[in-house]
Parts: C-alpha cells; structure tokens; sequence
C-alpha cells in the first residue's frame, strides 16, 4: 500500500523541527515528517553514557538571528529550564591562555611575538582592499597580516576544517568581520590590558539538564502531542524516485508526496534519488570534514584556571583536538555528581588531507589534554565517551556555490527540498538557528512562496545581531 501525503519531511533535526513546527503552527494537517533515528536533535542531539555523563555531539552554543526562535525557546524549556552564560572563550597558544578575540588581546603573547603581529595587523590594516584575496589562506593573510595568520588563525582553521585554508573560499564570511582596529590592539599592549567579548551583551544559554538534545526532544513530544501519528522514528528513507515523486523506506512501504523536505545530507538525498546519473558528477563540489566527538570524565573538581571559561581553540600541534568545551560548566547536571565530577568535550577533525594521527584517538586526547595542561594528572582521568560524526562540517569549498546552484535547483525542480546543515550546505547558516529557520522558512515558502530568507541571504541574516565570530569565520 502506498501512503500520500502533501509534505514529507525527513529528519527530526532541527531542520526538519522547524518545517513541522511551522506546518503545525499555520494548521496545516495533511504532512508526515521520518526520522531514521529512535530519538529527536540530529546532530544537535545529546547521549548519557553508561557513567551517568551527558554529552552533546561537540559543544553546541545557543546563539540566535531570529525572535521567534528564542521565544520558543524560552517557551519549550521554561524560564526554570536553562542556565546563562558569558561566552567565556579563550586561546591556548605558546602555553599561556589569550583571551579570544585574539587579535585584540596580542600582549598575552611573549613580545617579540606580539610587536610582530601588531606590526603585521598594521600592515594588512593599511593594504586593506588592494587585493582581492583567492581563497580563505589569502583572505587571513589579508585580514591579519603574518603574524596573527602564522601564530593562531591558519594552523587553527587547518585543524578545524582538516584541509589547508587555501581549498576554501572566503565570501561566504562576508565583510563583516572586524579587521583588528591597530590603535585599540597598541592601547591594549601598552597597558596590558585584556580586551574581552563576554560581558552581558554575549550570554548564552544552555539547558539545565539533558543536553543540547533536550530541547529537540522536548520540541518534537509536544508535536507528536499536537499532532499525534505526524512523527514518526525508526523509519530510514532509501530511495526517493523523484519522477513519481515517491520515498521508499527501509520497512519496504512506499510514500506519496507532493513536496519533499529532505534534511538528510545533500549528497545521500542525490545518490539515493533517480536523478543521480544526471547530478552525481557535480557532488564532488560538495567537501565535508568529520569530526570526532571526545568527553573526558573527570574527577574531583575543575582548576581555578578552567572553571568558568566556556570553551577553548587549541591551533598548536601538540594536542589534536581544535576546541574543547568546558562541558560540567555549562550545566552541572551534565556530569552524574557535580560535587565529584566534571567534564570536558574535545572535538577533532579528520578528513583525506589530514587523517588521525592514530587510530586511538581518546587516547590522543588525554595525552593532548595533560600536555596543554588542561588536566594535570591522568589519574583524574574517570573515563572517556568517544562518538565520530562521518559528517560534521560542510565546507565551504571553492566551488561549493557552483554545485548548490545546479543541485538545489535541480531537486527543487521536481518538488524535493533540501535543507539545514548538510542539506543546504552552507556552513555560514548551518547553527541550530538557522536550521530550524531554514525548516520554517521552506514552509512558508511552498505554503505562500515567500522569499528562503535563511537560505538566499545569508549575510542579511547573519548581520542581524553582530556576533565575534569564531575563528573560523563562522559563528560557533
Ligand atoms: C561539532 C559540531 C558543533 C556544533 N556546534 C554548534 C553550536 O555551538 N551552536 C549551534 O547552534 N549549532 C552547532 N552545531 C550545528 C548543529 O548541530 C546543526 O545546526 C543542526 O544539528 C543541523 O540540523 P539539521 O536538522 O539540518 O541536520 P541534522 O541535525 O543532521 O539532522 C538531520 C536528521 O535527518 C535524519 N536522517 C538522515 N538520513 C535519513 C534518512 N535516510 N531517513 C530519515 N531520516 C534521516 C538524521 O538521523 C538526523 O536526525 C554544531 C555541529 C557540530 C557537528
């Protein structure tokens, strides 16, 4: 028996979230949306290990562009539901903590280091606009002059992205990233002073007990609630015959759709779909890195030094892991016993140009955490949680905006829609934020064919509440 339906969404991520959110919203009832999963969040979603410790997939950061996705957060989880935090973050580079941003707090480096970085930020503030750099190495060198870019911001973005900066481009970041104001930078050195990004205008909020994952789970009961038999889990999709407009599950039941929102990765939405042949040869555009995911339980209570930094960027070689979060910080109820416990979360990159160093990658993490001195002792060590993601960052290749404009077209063509993270691919509006917005947005737009906002004009929407960007040019 075939099932119709007008919208099929797939994926209980925050993007598919977001399109049934809005579907339910406008009393919309003719929708159904799958979940490969048994469990709501995607990649946003959290675990408790079998010690009692909860962990996210990499340390997620609630930092939202829209309204209306911060009152449903307030709403889902309740005013008593969530813990706020300055966005405490910080460099471990030449063995000392710079606070970040890191072009503004250079006199935490040993002088000679930080003349040659001011003097080095000067020189890119004065050649700013000569020339159009060619790729994201370029547009560093540019942006920071040598001394920042050998220092923090290239082997950074190597690691983060595993792959040398020179493979991305450097649009997508926009020009609004604040080129280092050089007077400010001397002020600062003169009075060793450190120049900070948290403060009361850069909180963030975090949920007081589940993870990351509690808020899509809480988001996807009280739609099953509302709209019972919508949601379902344990179903996988495994082929999509576009032409019949026709999902084939992995059950062997078959659905009729007359839109598709696909959440799935771009990539596995063409192959698994009869136009591969005629698409395939474009997915080579399309880059990804994985990512590792390590949470190092630990006991007894966190160092002075760490105990309210939130997160931390490690650009050096001699640890593996790009960032590490401060993860019992966050929520104490992350950690089983927070009066004997704390926790940490490392993330690490890996891809063809730059594969693990060994195939024992928690124990590369622990011996990269005791030689950055973020655990003094391998006996505080409890246990380690270890979780690869095959696709954590979709990279913003050089040619990746030549694919996306033959595949979304393509797809959207026969009344498929791919969004969020890896469905729309675009880093720059892949937070949880912009997912979610990307879900809604896509409803509104097959509903009254409203303008993809999230999706068409990423720079419109990223400039709508300035945040420090991450080192890597994106926004967490
Ligand atoms: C390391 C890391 C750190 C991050 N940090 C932050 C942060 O600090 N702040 C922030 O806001 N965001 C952060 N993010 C991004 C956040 O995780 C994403 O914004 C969000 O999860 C994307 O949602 P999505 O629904 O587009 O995709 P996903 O979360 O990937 O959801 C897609 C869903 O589709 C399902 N699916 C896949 N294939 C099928 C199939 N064949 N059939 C049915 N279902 C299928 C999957 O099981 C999944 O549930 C981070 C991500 C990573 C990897």
């Amino acid at each position: 028996m075939i099932e119709t339906t007008r919208i099929l969404v797939l994926g209980a991520g925050p993007t598919g979230l977001g399109a049934a959110w809005r579907l339910q919203a406008l009393h919309q009832r003719d929708w159904l949306l799958l979940e490969a999963d048994g469990t709501a969040g995607g990649l946003a979603g959290s675990v408790v290990d079998e010690h009692g410790f909860t962990w996210d997939f990499g340390g997620h950061v609630q930092f939202s562009h829209y309204g209306y996705f911060d009152r449903l957060m307030d709403d889902l989880l309740g005013p008593e539901g969530w813990h706020f935090h300055d966005r405490e973050s910080w460099v471990w580079v030449r063995n000392r903590f710079v606070p970040y941003p890191f072009q503004l707090n250079l006199h935490r480096l040993p002088a000679d280091e930080a003349r040659a970085s001011i003097d080095g930020l000067a020189r890119a503030a004065r050649d700013a606009g000569v020339a159009r750099p060619a790729n994201f190495g370029e547009w560093i060198d540019a942006t920071f002059g040598e001394g920042i870019a050998r220092t923090f911001m290239r082997p950074y973005n190597h690691k983060v992205w595993a792959r040398p900066p020179e493979r991305l481009a450097w649009h997508w970041i926009g020009d609004r990233v604040a080129v280092g104001d050089v007077a400010r930078v001397e002020e600062n050195l003169r009075l060793h002073r450190d120049d900070v990004s948290w403060g009361p205008n850069n909180q963030f909020r975090f949920p007081v007990r589940g993870g990351t994952g509690a808020i899509w789970r809480t988001l996807a009961s009280r739609l099953q609630a509302a709209a019972p038999g919508r949601l379902h889990f344990g179903q996988r999709a495994v082929s999509i015959d576009t032409h019949a407009h026709e999902v084939q599950l992995a059950s062997g039941e078959r659905i009729r759709y007359e839109h598709l929102i696909s959440t799935m990765p771009l990539d596995v939405c063409v192959r698994m779909s009869d136009l591969a042949p005629q698409l395939g040869a474009h997915l080579a555009d399309l880059e990804f890195s994985s990512t590792h995911v390590i949470g190092v339980g630990l006991h007894g209570q966190p160092p002075p030094a760490l105990a309210t930094k939130c997160w931390m960027y490690f650009p050096e070689s001699n640890c593996p892991f790009y960032r590490v979060t401060h993860f019992s910080h966050y929520a104490p109820a992350n950690v089983p016993d927070p009066s004997r416990y704390w926790s940490l979360m490392a993330e690490v990159s890996e891809s063809a140009f730059r594969p693990l160093a060994s195939p024992d990658v928690d124990g590369d993490t622990v011996r990269g955490m005791l030689a950055t001195g973020l655990v003094r002792d391998a006996a505080q060590v409890h246990h380690t949680w270890h979780r690869r993601l095959e696709r954590g960052y979709p990279i913003p290749s050089l040619h990746r905006d030549r694919a996306l404009g033959v595949l979304l077209p393509a797809l959207a063509s026969r009344g498929v829609w791919s969004r969020g993270r890896f469905g729309a691919w675009k880093y720059e509006v892949s937070n949880q934020d912009h997912s979610f917005a990307q879900g809604v947005e896509v409803v509104d737009h097959l509903l009254t064919d409203a303008l993809e906002e999230t999706l068409h004009l990423p720079e419109r929407v990223n400039a709508r509440r300035p945040s420090q960007p991450a080192p890597n040019g994106g926004r967490g």
